[in-house]
């Protein structure tokens, strides 16, 4: 795993791990945000943060705006997604939260 990668996860909470992934994968539902909620100059690019925020109500965020501004990860804090693609399709697959 590339080094920029792994502090990314750090910072996003226990990921969940890649058997837990295969056995039940769990898929955002609907079309995915194509720009953060926080700071809509930021795109999303291949991770996003469904999550409360430190401004009340929840909000899809890139990561650094998430770092900045979201509660964490977990029930009740936020949920991560990442982009993969799954039999010849883009999905959002939940992989931590
Ligand atoms: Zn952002």
């Amino acid at each position: 795993m590339p080094s920029k990668e792994g502090a990314i996860s750090a910072s996003l909470g226990k990921p969940i791990t890649e058997a837990e992934l295969a056995n039940k994968p769990r898929y955002w539902m609907g079309d995915p945000p194509d720009r953060c909620d926080l700071n809509p100059s930021h795109k999303i690019e291949d991770t996003f943060v469904d999550g409360a925020t430190d401004r009340g109500p929840w909000a899809n965020m890139c990561p650094k705006c998430h770092r900045a501004h979201g509660r964490g990860i977990g029930q009740g804090q936020g949920q991560r997604y990442e982009k993969r693609e799954v039999e010849g399709r883009t999905r959002w697959l939940k992989t931590a939260g």
